[in-house]
């Protein structure tokens, strides 16, 4: 299957702006295996910026543009060097693709053709991010999850796969026992996570919901799962444990 594994700054990073090794070796280990099992697999992988935090001596996470920038710039390399040392120990090779969305906009067969080239290799992962270095306000995604959602519709993955956080969605009053294992209608959850928003910081869950929204309505099937179990991922693509995440169904075409 081909899928696609988006990853956030909160899995990869630690508060005082650096990776966080132990997750990321979870990661790897996991894309590892899937690649293992024949299945083609992007990681579209946030983390620049945090990782650049440390670098610049910065207290805490910028808001400043060209602070983040260069954050980024400095992040990337760091990053990218962690997931090839890693990958090499599985005897997979890493590809990086930075992009902004106008590079999806107009260089979209580019990009496309590219990643199916790395695939038809068989044992190199596609690492893609946002060229934040270049993607001033009007260019940007918004965020990596739309970012994701966007590679996942021009290879038409079976699957996309958004790892943060939290287990998964949690039904709606705070009860945070057992995530909802299956969404058929993500308008209708995205309707709860608005009026939690605030009381629950659930701001970043209705962005999530809005770019899941997006894939399922192309006949994308999506996941929200928490990144420090990503081994997860293979019990999920098999139609595994309901604790393990939880399911936003495709609509038909
Ligand atoms: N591209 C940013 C980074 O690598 C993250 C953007 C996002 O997570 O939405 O730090």
């Amino acid at each position: 299957m081909k899928i696609v594994v988006k990853v956030g700054t909160g899995v990869l990073t630690r508060e005082n702006g650096t990776l966080d090794g132990s997750s990321i070796v979870h990661l790897v280990s996991a894309l590892a295996d899937l690649m293992q099992q024949g299945h083609q697999v992007v990681l579209v992988s946030s983390g620049a910026v945090g990782a650049g935090v440390s670098v610049l001596g910065l207290p805490s996470y910028p808001q400043e543009l060209s602070l983040k920038q260069a954050c980024a710039a400095v992040g990337q390399t760091r990053l990218m060097q962690t997931y090839e040392n890693l990958f090499n120990h599985f005897d997979v090779d890493v590809a990086q693709l930075l992009l902004t969305a106008d590079d999806l906009k107009r260089r979209r067969h580019h990009v496309q053709a590219t990643v199916m080239r790395l695939f038809e290799h068989g044992r190199i992962i596609p690492i893609v991010n946002e060229n934040d270095t270049v993607s001033v306000e009007e260019l940007k995604f918004g965020d990596n999850d739309i970012l994701s959602v966007h590679i996942a519709r021009m290879l038409e993955a079976d699957a996309l796969f958004i790892l943060t956080s939290v287990d998964g969605l949690y039904p709606p009053g705070g009860s945070r026992k057992a995530i909802i294992p299956r969404v058929e209608d993500v308008d209708a959850v995205l309707a709860f996570a608005e009026e939690d928003r605030g009381r629950f910081s659930m701001g970043g869950m209705s962005a999530k919901l809005q770019a899941i929204r997006e894939a399922v309505n192309a006949g994308i099937g999506a996941y929200m799962m928490h990144g420090r179990h990503p081994e997860r991922i293979g019990v999920l693509l098999e139609g595994g444990r309901e604790e393990a995440g939880t399911f936003f169904v495709p609509k038909k075409g």
